[in-house]
């Protein structure tokens, strides 16, 4: 089974368009799409909705049309307001599955996907837990908001909201258990800690411990995460092993970003391409 694994696109169509362009050439059997999919109009992102109804549906018809799986999660800068056109608009096509908190099946492999994320520093909440019932918060650049169908609800007190919801720790406890842990990958946008997986340009690793040591106990095959775009670039890594399993997490700079994974022969390739 041949793998194309992208994420955080937000919105750009041209690295859309490659994705399918080098699903297509390559033949492989599954794409997927790790989260952050949507553009963010400058800051204006209750208009997310018109690329789902447009460019999006269009970007899944060609994968449908040509038989190639595509399984794909909303991300932390994606509304959770837009959840159901999302949903609907991947039920459209047969080959396309949004994987997130849910598993699918191909081959004797299963899926599994995860887009709830550790707290951010920045304002929109919508997916955001905290890692552990012990986690820090990071300074906060402003009041938390969250998306509702008229507009920005805005809160004062988030960390305490916070300590009232599921950590990212009690979700992964919550997730679909696959047959079979050894053919089992897990896209979870959030990275691990301690692995060089998740580091920010100014320097602070922001990785999820909660993540870590899921996979650590569990040991599924692969898991393939995204999130902190520039991370790759700052470490110098973008795969690392947790015991057994393989962690991948391409990032996503300026140029176009994707892993080609072949679990046939056990090849894993990085490739970049600039516009
Ligand atoms: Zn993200």
């Amino acid at each position: 089974m041949k793998i194309l694994y992208t994420t955080d696109l937000h919105g750009s169509e041209w690295k859309y368009d490659r994705f399918f362009e080098v699903a297509r050439i390559l033949h492989v059997d599954v794409a997927i799409n790790g989260g952050d999919m949507l553009p963010k109009y400058g800051g204006d992102l209750f208009k997310q909705d018109d690329f789902i109804k447009g460019f999006l549906n269009k970007h899944f018809s060609w994968f449908n049309s040509n038989d190639i799986h595509y399984l794909c999660c909303l991300g932390n800068d994606d509304l959770i307001i837009f959840n159901e056109l999302f949903e609907e608009t991947c039920d459209k096509y047969p080959f396309i599955f949004n994987l997130s908190q849910r598993k699918f099946d191909l081959w004797g492999y299963e899926f599994i996907g995860f887009n709830w994320v550790v707290d951010t520093p920045f304002r929109l909440k919508d997916r955001c837990r905290m890692d552990t019932p012990e986690y820090k918060f990071q300074k906060q650049l402003g009041s938390a908001l969250f998306s509702t169908p008229t507009g920005w609800m805005g809160m004062d007190g988030w960390e305490k909201y916070a300590h009232s919801i599921k950590t990212i720790e009690q979700e992964l406890s919550l997730l679909v258990r696959p047959n079979d842990m050894s053919k089992t990958i897990y896209v979870i946008h959030m990275p691990p800690h301690k692995l060089g997986l998740d580091k920010c340009d100014h320097g602070l690793s922001v990785g999820s411990k909660a993540v870590y040591e899921f996979l650590e106990k569990n040991q599924p095959l692969l898991s393939l995460h995204g999130h902190i775009h520039e991370s790759p670039d700052v470490t110098g890594i973008w795969q690392a092993k947790i015991g057994n399993t393989i962690c991948i997490q391409p990032g996503q700079p300026e140029a176009f970003t994707y892993v080609v994974i072949d679990l046939d022969n056990g090849n894993i390739e990085r490739m970049s391409e600039y516009l």
